[in-house]
């Protein structure tokens, strides 16, 4: 029998590339890329597995309750109704006793915008407290990039530079993180013309396949060189003078900072040869306006110097006036046709004195509350009163734990964790691990695909459906952050008893009183959040706008700060404070931080830390992308474990034989913070001063029992870092999780 296709929007990553599902007697056989989506049927190795993912015998498939102790893997199948009803329970109790703000809850990449019913619930609950992966990991360079822009960076640019322009590949792989963007690059190279700058420590393959130049730099400097970048383009006066003076704030101060970077020293601090930096940063600022900077992750886990470092880059790409031309760095606000942000997630429901209570507000005061603050009234009047607001603001991650093992500045005595697996994705995973294991907690429940080694700990484990079992709607990204549409319906009813998020949270909001929030479906829920588009489309349904029309894009407006505002009569400019691109950011100023990038020496470098540099001689990368995996997901699939059986760590063939490693063999990895076992993979493209180590590594062949927790601690690489708050980055708290020093041995020698 032939093959019926249904479309979908593939999840395995945040770049929603559009799905054909062959559907052969009501099963998903294969995946391929829809022609027809805008993705112009791209589709990747990682998205092919899902059909393996949705039938693999190991997913989770119906709700279950603790047994035994925590830990004990002893679980007892419960119905969705008795879970719903016991957690409501736990919850008023707690919640009783406690307050609301002893309920947090912490996500990573997630599952779409499904994250943000979990913000809605714990906002109308009463708490502050989301704990999310944002916070190293896209939405803090979101959030400054509002901060200094008043909206973001189109991650998905609606039209690349097509025959000439400058794209900087800067702390990124996106053929191992984000394939569909590689692809488009690939076909850019292919054209010609479009110059290619990749700055990584690294020679990964798309340093040989698309760079032009390539900047060798040492990890964790890279606001030393966006800074000498920005002294070379201002003191050669390469930048869009028109521009910057028209529309920048600040110009004269960033002047005078940059002058503290000239080339020779930046090439000290970068490890960069200075005649690459000048050349580089003539490159780029020649291609004005059509230079790009797409975002990459790296720039964002690195701890300290991480504002200054997306706030330079933000810089950067205004110094070539290249803001809002096609082809060169379009920004987007929040999506104007559909109800998300405030109107989705509940946010200003939250009472300020709740609000006062989020845990890290008095240290990390750009990523909690008063950040948030002051980055949507300049925004919400911009953008017609919207504002995207998932993820943001958080609270600091490493105060959950805190909060539930000291209980200070209060108690944190319940946890739910969905799309997340805090083991493997938060720094410090021994101190994850103690609160997860406290009896301070009193209630802890996991929304799961599957049983993870942090799902194990739980008392409540309930399950989730992937996304060929959901009806999908995405406004934007993931985050919501970009002005576009798209949905699709359901490829097959939800397996077993696996539910989508929303039924969870729905199902808990209901039940406390939170009734008129809460509409009765997500397919209703997915309507009402794209009304303004359906209502301009003449469309009825979701259903309607996923069968006809399945995305829309606004057309693309050139140089849109400078459309007149009928309102005011002169340019809409900004949505910043000052209307202006904020090269000295007064959020940042009112809020008692630097309001211009600066460098500072991390601690724990061979710079800053010689001596102990001598007793742990490698810089240690960690968090590089490598496929089909997801961070710590997939591990799972016989396919992908086929390519990577193992947890490898990438290491030059010289400095393994200095160490006495001999290829395949499995090393000890340590640091100052913890040591693990990865199989060493000989390599030429790493620096002989540096080892890269995968991130997120669990087994889950092995045994769940704690506490070995399908050896969650043994090739985990969280388990070598730290979540000291001196290691974090101040206004943002963002976490390091690379780099550190390292030294590298052979395991059998101790193990
Ligand atoms: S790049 Fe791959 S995993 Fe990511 S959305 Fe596209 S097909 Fe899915």
């Amino acid at each position: 029998m032939a093959s019926e296709i249904r479309k979908s929007i593939c999840w395995g990553c945040w770049m929603q590339c559009g799905a054909l599902a062959h559907v052969n007697q009501g099963k998903v056989v294969k995946l391929t890329g829809d022609p027809e989506f805008y993705t112009k049927g791209f589709f990747c190795d990682r998205g092919a597995r899902f059909a393996e993912h949705l039938y693999h015998p190991d997913r989770l498939n119906y709700p279950l309750k603790r047994k035994g102790e925590r830990g004990e893997s002893k679980w007892e199948r419960i119905s969705w109704d008795q879970a719903l009803e016991e957690v409501t329970a736990k919850l008023s109790e707690l919640k009783g006793r406690y307050g609301a703000e002893t309920l947090a809850t912490t996500c990573g990449t997630g599952r779409g915008h499904q994250e943000t019913f979990k913000e809605r619930f714990l906002h109308l609950f009463g708490s502050p407290n989301h704990a999310n992966a944002g916070q190293f990991c896209r939405i803090e360079t979101r959030e400054i990039d509002y901060a200094i822009y008043g909206a973001d960076i189109v991650a998905m640019k609606p039209k690349v530079a097509e025959s000439e322009g400058c794209i900087v590949i800067w702390a990124h792989n996106p053929k191992e993180s984000v394939p569909v963007e590689y692809h488009e690059y690939r076909n850019l190279k292919k054209k010609g013309g479009v110059k290619f700058i990749v700055i990584d420590p690294k020679r990964t393959e798309i340093v040989d396949e698309l760079a032009d130049i390539w900047l060798p730099i040492r990890p964790a400097t890279d606001a030393a060189l966006a800074l000498g970048w920005l002294n070379i383009i201002i003191n050669e006066e390469l930048h869009d003078k028109e521009f910057v003076e028209k529309w920048c704030f600040g110009f004269d101060q960033l002047k005078k900072r940059v002058q503290e970077y000239p080339p020779e020293e930046v090439s000290k601090i970068t490890w960069v040869p200075k005649e690459k930096i000048i050349e580089s940063a003539r490159m780029f600022a020649k291609a004005k306006p059509y230079t790009n900077i797409p975002w990459g992750v790296k720039t964002d886990m690195q701890g300290r110097n991480v504002t200054s470092i997306i706030h330079a880059i933000a810089i950067l790409r205004a110094m070539t006036g290249s803001i809002n031309v096609s082809g060169g760095s379009p920004l987007s606000g929040p999506c104007l046709k559909a109800n998300g942000g405030p109107d989705f997630n509940s946010i200003d429901l939250l009472s300020p004195e709740q609000r006062a209570k989020q845990l890290g507000i008095d240290r990390h005061k750009f990523w909690t509350f008063p950040g948030y603050d002051l980055i949507s009234q300049a925004m919400r009047p911009y953008w017609s009163g919207k504002m995207c607001s998932s993820y943001m603001p958080g609270c600091h991650i490493p105060d959950v734990w805190r909060a539930i093992l000291d209980q200070d500045p209060y108690p944190i005595k319940a946890l739910i964790v969905g799309g997340n697996n805090p083991l493997m994705a938060f720094a410090n995973t021994p101190q994850v691990y103690r609160a997860l294991k406290s009896s301070n907690l009193e209630f802890f429940a996991v929304v799961e695909q599957w049983m993870t080694p942090s799902a194990v700990l739980a008392d409540y484990v309930l399950p989730a459906t992937n996304w060929l079992e959901m009806p999908l709607l995405h406004f934007g990204t993931y985050t919501g952050a970009q002005d576009f549409v798209a949905a699709a319906e359901q490829v097959v009813p939800p397996l077993f008893e696996r539910r989508p998020d929303y039924y969870f949270w729905q199902g808990l909001g209901m039940r406390l009183g939170q009734e008129k929030y809460w509409r009765q479906s997500l397919e209703k829920e997915w309507e009402w959040c794209i009304k303004p588009l359906l209502d301009e489309l003449n469309m009825e349904s979701f259903e309607e706008f996923a069968q006809r029309q399945q995305f829309w894009f606004p057309p693309f407006e050139e140089k849109y700060h400078e459309k007149i505002e009928p309102n005011i009569g002169r340019p809409k400019g900004f949505g910043t404070p000052t209307g202006k691109i904020e090269f000295y950011s007064t959020i940042l100023d009112k809020l008692g931080y630097d309001p211009l990038p600066h460098y500072k020496e991390p601690l724990e470098t061979p710079v800053s830390q010689p001596e102990l540099s001598k007793e742990y001689p490698l810089i240690l990368i960690t968090g590089s992308r490598f496929r089909p995996f997801h961070h710590s997901e997939h591990r799972q699939l016989p396919s992908a474990r086929k390519l990577y059986p193992d947890p490898t760590v990438e290491i030059h063939p010289d400095t393994a034989r200095e160490m006495g490693i001999e290829e395949g063999e499995w090393t000890m990895i340590e640091t100052t913070w913890g040591k693990i076992k990865q199989r060493a993979r000989f390599s030429t493209r790493i620096d002989p001063r540096m080892v890269d180590a995968q991130h997120s590594w669990w087994f889950p062949e092995e045994i769940p029992d704690d506490p070995i927790l399908y050896r969650a601690f043994e090739s985990n690489t969280n388990m070598l870092t730290t979540d000291r708050d001196e290691y974090c980055d101040p206004p943002t708290g963002a976490m390091r999780l690379s780099p550190y020093l390292c030294r590298v041995y052979p395991a059998k020698k101790y193990y």
